[in-house]
């Protein structure tokens, strides 16, 4: 068989099954039956199996070492990064999908209690933006943890099985497995790392102590005993209002909905048919976070939201459709293994898009306030902006952190390594004599692991892109020219071209932090 026909007699055993997958996960993260959960797995078993079809393995390995066309040499090696994480015993990779659906769904299903009472992800981030109650904020802190409690062993289970899959393969753990099939370089992720850390450092440490200053007073206690459960959310990965500008009440009655469209539109970028097909309001049973999913590669794209009246969501909207119209954007001719996204390269979008929410032009020409109001507000959204880098990068740091040392033992003292990282990058103070798995309320460490970094390296590219943007037709907003650039740079190449050079081929530069190290300087 030629190498052509290979990519293609794959393409046509893989594509009903990843079809059938995507429709099975979209309807099991809107109802969590049992029903949608078993037709979850069975789909994700027979997706699963497929990739690890050790015939096929030795197939595509053999087409990769001999001379091939450049353009089925490149999509047998996305195939060959699909497959080699399933090239292992039968019963362990089972286990692994099973470990992974059980801790999804406790997720979806879990509620923390407060006060006897069942609360969301949403009442629980209310109570820590609003309530004055030292009390009753510790309480919400508290309850958003008692997941991690209920899903730490089997996280530890999962990232076991993980490395002794990764073993098998001849990885020296999941880690370094997953950077590899990522296309990312261990050696420049550290030191990418350890850039953002230097350039951060400092700025964090400024705008904590001037935060921390606020806090204090608001709480009526003194900066050293500030707690977690003192700054706005669960895992202190968002800037408190005290730190940023509070934009809520400008989206307070407004219809989210209608400006992510109108948003899209201004920049010839079509989202009627994604926000038809979606799933936006919130709703009991319902999967509490949001997401995009391209179910079929070819037009159904969808994303998951939890829409509230806020300016965090109306973020969170342009974010997914963001994902979105990337997903949509692919060139038509390009073969079904190359329209897909790195993982970078469509946070980059996302994020690009999320951030307009916090921008004067889209505050002033979508959201409709008054130029002497943007006037007034755009030197603290640049410091705003700033501060949500610095505090999100520090997070980062906590998060890649520890997922190495979650690989390199998942036997070790998580618990207490989760709090030396928060308290070396975060700057937080642990609580006293508390022991509970906290790490593990954190849904990524389970469902997407060894992933966070890529949100780094989405926001610097975002910011690059930003940069080029500005440079050839000005900016986003309102300017159609923006969103043909990024549909004929970014989107369309799809995965036909490997992340880091598309990086440089949409924004013209390699991924740097420079961008990153520019902007926290602002705070
Ligand atoms: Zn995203």
């Amino acid at each position: 068989m030629s190498d052509a026909a290979l990519v293609v007699s794959v393409e046509e055993a893989l594509r009903p099954l990843s079809f059938a997958r995507n429709v099975a996960w979209w309807d099991s993260q809107l109802d969590a039956s049992d029903e949608n959960e078993r037709r979850r797995a069975d789909t994700e078993h027979a997706y699963s199996d497929a990739l690890a079809d050790r015939e096929l393995f030795a197939e595509v390995e053999k087409a990769r070492s001999a001379e091939s066309d450049p353009m089925a040499g490149r999509q047998l090696d996305l195939l060959h990064d699909l497959m080699v994480p399933r090239q292992i015993s039968n019963a362990l990779r089972a286990r692994i999908v099973d470990l992974e659906s059980a801790v999804e769904v406790r997720f979806s299903r879990h509620r923390g209690v407060v006060d006897g009472v069942e609360v969301d992800d949403n009442e629980i981030k209310r109570i820590l933006r609003q309530s004055d109650d030292p009390t009753a904020r510790r309480n919400a802190w508290e309850a958003s943890k008692t997941v991690g409690a209920s899903v730490a062993d089997d996280v530890r289970e999962l990232a076991r099985c993980r490395n002794a899959a990764a073993r098998e393969l001849g990885y020296r753990d999941w880690f370094a497995l997953s950077l590899a099939t990522d296309e990312l370089d261990e050696a420049k992720l550290i030191s990418t790392l350890a850039d953002a850390d230097r350039a951060t450092a400092e700025p964090f440490a400024r705008w904590k102590s001037a935060l921390d200053e606020k806090l204090a007073n608001r709480f009526g206690c003194s900066p050293s005993e500030l707690r977690p459960w003192h700054y706005a959310d669960p895992f202190f990965q968002e800037t408190p209002a005290e730190g940023s500008v509070d934009l809520d009440p400008l989206f307070a009655g407004k219809d989210i909905v209608s400006l992510s469209r109108r948003t899209f539109e201004g920049i010839g970028l079509e989202v009627t048919g994604i926000l038809a097909r979606s799933d936006l309001y919130p709703r009991a049973g319902k999967c509490q976070h949001a997401f995009c999913i391209d179910i079929d590669q070819s037009g159904d794209v969808r994303v998951l939201t939890n829409i509230v009246d806020n300016h965090d969501w109306t973020d969170t909207m342009l974010h997914e459709l963001g994902h979105a119209v990337y997903d949509l954007g692919f060139d038509e001719n390009l073969p079904w293994l190359f329209r897909s996204t790195h993982l970078v390269a469509t946070e980059a979008s996302a994020l690009l898009f999320g951030a307009l929410a916090g921008s004067r032009e889209w505050l002033e020409r979508v959201l409709g306030i008054g130029e002497r109001e943007g006037a007034e507000l755009e030197g603290r959204l640049r410091a705003a902006r700033a501060a949500e880098l610095v505090v999100f990068t520090r997070w980062v740091l906590v998060m890649n952190a520890f997922e190495r040392a979650l690989y390199a033992d998942p036997d070790g003292d998580l618990d207490a390594i989760w709090w030396e990282l928060v308290a070396r990058y975060q700057l937080l103070t642990p609580p006293g004599g508390r022991r509970a798995p906290d790490w593990a309320a954190k849904i990524h460490v389970a469902v997407a692991p060894v992933y966070y970094h890529t949100y780094l390296y989405g926001a610097i590219v975002a910011l690059q892109l930003k940069d080029a943007l500005g440079a050839a037709v000005g900016g986003i907003v309102d300017r159609p020219e923006a969103g043909t650039l990024l549909q004929r740079k970014l989107f369309a190449p799809g995965q036909s071209i490997r992340w880091d050079r598309l990086v440089e081929h949409s924004s013209g530069s390699p991924l740097s932090v420079e961008p990153l190290a520019r902007e926290v300087s602002a705070v």
